[in-house]
């Protein structure tokens, strides 16, 4: 028989601080979703709480499923967790329908002091706009309107920019005009993600009350992987409440979808997968 002293064995905690709660739908297979929140705020040693907004089915091919929770369950979870253990900021992705959105625009106007990270999330699958759409029409219409100036930073991608200002955006320029619109729209500060124009060059653009800030770098060969954008969005969530400013810690969001690139799986017969939990190097 081996002996092992198990008392003996350490492993490096990574815990730094930062409470997010994420409110997001569930992925099963893990490649977005809460699952990807929580899989990036703990890689950067954050605490990642979860609201559970959706059910969602889907493998690596198709989302083939779609259940929203009751909003009164959604808002149980939330209400919960800010009581206790209470959240230093929150990350909102997947919302599904209207009464989700209209119960997360009460709670976040009675919680006016905490950061919030939203991801437009409204179609699933992972190519623009393809998939299962993961928000209703409606509550597009109340997220546009109602939402939006209550986020501290809105992370959409083409697609989702295009559908919340009704513009074309195909390039740096039109980013450049969507971010402004979605700024007088509400939202504080917005970073369109350039990653499905063409080019060597991965351009993100960040626009916030000081003007723009441009981050730029060489685009990483290979397939769209999954989970990119939710992972963003929670890391920088996490980065936020650690303390860093919003051009750090949109740099380190994108450090960290970066490496999980770099890094990503390709378990099943559709998308890669993002796995961003290798340790950073900050
Ligand atoms: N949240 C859920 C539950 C999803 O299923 C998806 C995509 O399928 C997303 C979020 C968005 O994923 P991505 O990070 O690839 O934009």
């Amino acid at each position: 028989m081996k002996h092992v002293a198990a008392n003996e064995v350490t492993i490096r905690p990574i815990y730094r601080g930062g409470k997010v709660l994420v409110v997001a739908g569930s992925d099963p297979v893990a490649g977005a979703g809460l699952q990807a929140d929580l899989k990036a705020i703990t890689a950067l040693g954050g605490y990642a709480m979860t609201a559970v907004t959706a059910i969602t089915v889907q493998d690596t091919v198709a989302v083939s499923r779609v259940v929203a929770l009751p909003a009164e369950l959604v808002e149980a979870q939330i209400l919960a967790v800010l009581n206790d253990p209470g959240a230093d900021g929150i990350k909102l992705g997947m919302l599904a329908e209207r009464g989700i959105v209209a119960m997360v625009i009460r709670v976040l106007a009675s919680h006016p002091r905490l950061p919030v990270v939203a991801d437009p999330v409204l179609a699933g699958g992972g190519e623009e706009g393809g998939g299962a759409a993961l928000l209703t029409q409606e509550a597009l219409e109340l997220y546009r309107d109602d939402l939006l100036p209550l986020v501290t930073l809105l992370t959409p991608n083409l697609a989702e920019a295009a559908k919340l200002t009704g513009l074309s955006v195909h390039s740096e320029a039109d980013m450049a005009r969507a971010a402004q619109q979605l700024q007088q729209m509400g939202a504080k500060a917005v970073l369109i993600k350039g990653g499905h124009l063409e080019g060597d060059e991965v351009v993100d653009l960040l626009a916030t009350v000081t003007g723009l800030t441009r981050f730029v770098a060489t685009r990483i060969p290979g397939p769209v992987c999954h989970g990119t954008g939710c992972t963003l969005a929670s890391a920088v969530a996490a980065r936020l409440v650690q303390g860093c400013d919003l051009v750090q810690a949109v740099a380190d969001g994108i450090a960290l979808v970066r490496q999980g690139i770099r890094h990503s799986l390709n378990p099943g017969r559709g998308q890669r997968l993002l796995s961003p939990c290798c340790r950073s190097s900050g």
